[in-house]
This record gives structure tokens, C-alpha cells and sequence, in this order.
């Protein structure tokens, strides 16, 4: 019976692509894919997962972009509840990071510069003085291979080889990463990359949450929990001191769930900070909850990864407009990307990000998605 509603879901929304855009086909059970455009004399397609409950995943080969989420809310009614745009054009502007996969090192690193095996390296520097997420042309600017399966879950696999000297960085770095849609409304990423240098990696994915599904409000009134005692405070350029400090007593402790606009105004500038996860060991664990309860969507984040960079929107300041000509203003979206903590090859005492040749880079996120009990 269940085979039978997937069967007749997935034909249905064959059926409903096929009027809109000839070009729709079924790669696989769950899987559709259009031609979205072309750039760099490539040409980018838009692939959809859909799982047994209808809910809906949107990815794009440009940047390895997620581009919707649609789920329902306690009603039943269904939402796209990320920030994204309907066509190429809107990401080719470029919006800041939205959906997108980051690379080849997440968040900053300080003036772009690391010395490794004695050698100085100079990233391109693409954020006041630092290097942001890659460069210039970084993972999310870039179009990806992609290749689907469904053999268990409808997955996109995406490959990308980043040349040695890429923004700077060392080595030819062969990066896979894997999107799948479960049948329990997890949107799981799977990042595996190998060098032939040694290289900082950091691999993460920038979506940005908005549970109420309509990016015209805030998420001021979500609430979030992270299973985090300490995180990494920031000098002004938003690069760590080093220090790990203790969240107790401070608008950083995130440990119960609090409602996001509850202490923000006391933060300047907003929340734009790594959390240092409580880990018991290596494997996936839970490491964040956040909850709209006016919709009642729910989203929880596990990951293998040491580090969280909860950033609340802060420089979305309306000059941005969605696909329906709306401004997305300051706070409509919030990302929770997992990663290894921002300049850690200049900081020491962090976890190593350096991959050395011969040693698989490995890491793994899932974002669950649920409705209030
Ligand atoms: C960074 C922010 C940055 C944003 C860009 C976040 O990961 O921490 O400082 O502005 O990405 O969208």
C-alpha cells in the first residue's frame, strides 16, 4: 500500500513538472531533473528528491545549491522553509551563500594566510581582510558533476575537483559530496574529499532556515537549543581569539531552548559565532534543535562534526529580493553549518583541519525535519 501512495506521489508530481517544463524527466524513482540554465559554458540542472511523504528537496548543480525545502506545518500546509531563489539568474547575482556548499575551507581564515610544512601560503582575501568561505570562486560558485541513485533513498551525488592553486589553496583536492532525502524527512549530506598536497579542508553547507515557510518574518521567534558549554568568541573581523569560553551566563548559552530575539540586541552585530559541540566521541550525534512553534516545524541537526557556526542573518538587509520581488531583510534566515572551527590553521590548539595525501577527508551532517508533538 505504501509502495503503491510513493508510486502514485511521484507520478503525480511527474505528471504536474511535465505541463510546467517540457524538459522534466524521471532520473530515477524520486528523482526528476530540468535543464535551470547554463554559466561558465556549463550547463546547470535542477534536480528534485521527493520521499515518501510528499516532502521535497530542490538542488541545483550550481554551487550544490539546495534552492527549497518544502514540508508541511501543523496544518498540513506545505512551505518552502529556506531562503532561495526559482531560477539560476537569482544565485548568479550572488546571494550570500544561500543553500550553497562551502568550500574549499568554511568560514574565515585570518588575512588569508597559513603556513604549512614551512611553506606561507596567501589565499585570495574576499571579506575585509580575511578569506570567507573558499574565495572568490569558491564551492558554491562552481558547477558541479552530478550523478543520482535511489537504490534505498533518492541521493544526488556531486563531484568536484579543485585544482591545485585554486584561491591559493594547495594540492588537487577531489571532493564528493552526497545529498539524500530519507523517508524520515532527513535531508542527510555526506562530504568526502582527497588531496594530492597537504591542504586545509572544511566542508560545509550554508542553507538558510526560515521554519515559519514565509521569509517575510523573522526567525526572532524560533527557538534553539545546542548541546554546546563553551564557544569560540571573535575579534572584529570575526576571526576566534583562540579562546574557548564558557556560554554560562552569557547570551551564548544555547544549552536549554531559548528563543533566538530573547538576548540577540546584546550581541553586536547578532549571533555570528562557532559553538564548541559537547561530543562524547566521533560518531553522528544530535547537536542543535530549532523550533518555530507558531507552525510547529522542527529541526533537528546531528553531525560528526566538532564545531556549529549559528550566523542569524545579520547582513541580509532587504536589498535582496526573493523570486516574488519581496525584500529579505535583516534576521529572515538562520544557518546552522556544521564544520571544523574558523581559522583553525593559524590556531594551534583547534582540531586539525589539514588533509594529508593519503587520508580520506570524511564528514557527515543530517537535518531532520519533524512537526510538533
Ligand atoms: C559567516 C558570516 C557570513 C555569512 C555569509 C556565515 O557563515 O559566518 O559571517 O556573513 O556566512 O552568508
Amino acid at each position: 500500500m505504501k509502495a503503491f501512495a510513493y508510486l502514485l506521489l511521484v507520478g503525480i508530481t511527474l505528471g504536474a513538472c511535465n505541463t510546467e517544463k517540457k524538459e522534466t524527466a524521471a532520473v530515477k524513482p524520486g528523482i526528476t531533473k530540468i535543464a535551470w540554465g547554463k554559466t561558465d559554458n556549463k550547463q546547470v540542472d535542477l534536480y528534485t528528491l521527493t520521499n515518501k511523504n510528499g516532502v521535497q528537496v530542490k538542488i541545483s548543480s550550481y554551487g550544490g545549491t539546495v534552492t527549497s525545502w518544502i514540508v508541511p506545518d501543523k496544518n498540513g500546509k506545505k512551505a518552502n522553509i529556506l531562503l532561495g531563489f526559482d531560477s539560476l539568474s537569482g544565485y548568479l547575482t550572488p546571494p550570500p551563500y544561500f543553500g550553497a556548499l562551502i568550500g574549499r575551507y568554511g568560514n574565515r581564515i585570518a588575512k588569508g594566510k597559513f603556513t604549512l610544512n614551512g611553506k606561507e601560503y596567501q589565499l585570495a582575501t574576499n571579506d575585509g581582510p580575511n578569506h570567507l568561505h573558499g574565495g572568490v570562486k569558491g564551492f558554491d560558485k562552481v558547477v558541479w558533476d552530478a550523478t543520482v541513485i535511489s537504490d534505498t533513498m533518492p541521493s544526488l551525488i556531486l563531484t568536484y575537483v579543485s585544482k591545485d592553486g585554486e584561491e591559493g589553496y594547495p594540492g588537487n583536492l577531489k571532493v564528493t559530496v552526497q545529498y539524500s532525502l530519507t523517508d524520515d524527512d532527513e535531508l542527510a549530506i555526506d562530504y568526502n574529499a582527497e588531496t594530492d598536497k597537504a591542504t586545509p579542508v572544511n566542508l560545509t553547507q550554508h542553507n538558510y532556515y526560515n521554519l515559519t515557510g514565509d521569509p517575510s518574518n523573522t526567525i526572532l521567534n524560533h527557538t534553539l537549543m545546542i548541546n554546546a558549554d563553551n564557544y569560540t568568541p571573535v575579534d572584529s573581523t570575526l576571526i576566534p581569539t583562540g579562546k574557548l569560553v564558557s556560554v554560562k551566563g552569557t547570551a551564548f548559552d544555547f544549552t536549554k531552548p531559548t528563543k533566538i530575539g530573547a538576548r540577540i540586541d546584546s550581541v553586536k552585530g547578532g549571533y555570528d559565532h562557532n559553538w564548541v559541540l559537547n561530543r562524547k566521541d566521533n560518531s553522528i550525534q544530535s547537536v542543535a534543535i530549532l523550533v518555530d512553534s507558531a507552525s510547529g516545524r522542527k529541526l533537528e541537526v546531528f553531525t560528526t562534526e566538532p564545531g556549529l557556526q549559528f550566523y542569524s542573518g545579520n547582513f541580509l538587509d532587504g536589498k535582496l529580493k526573493t523570486s516574488n520581488g519581496k525584500p529579505i531583510n535583516q534576521h529572515t534566515g538562520l544557518c546552522l553549518e556544521t564544520q571544523h572551527y574558523p581559522d583553525s590553521p593559524n590556531q594551534p590548539s583547534f582540531p586539525n583541519t589539514i588533509l594529508e595525501p593519503g587520508v580520506k577527508y570524511q564528514s557527515s551532517t543530517k537535518y531532520k525535519f519533524s512537526l510538533l508533538k
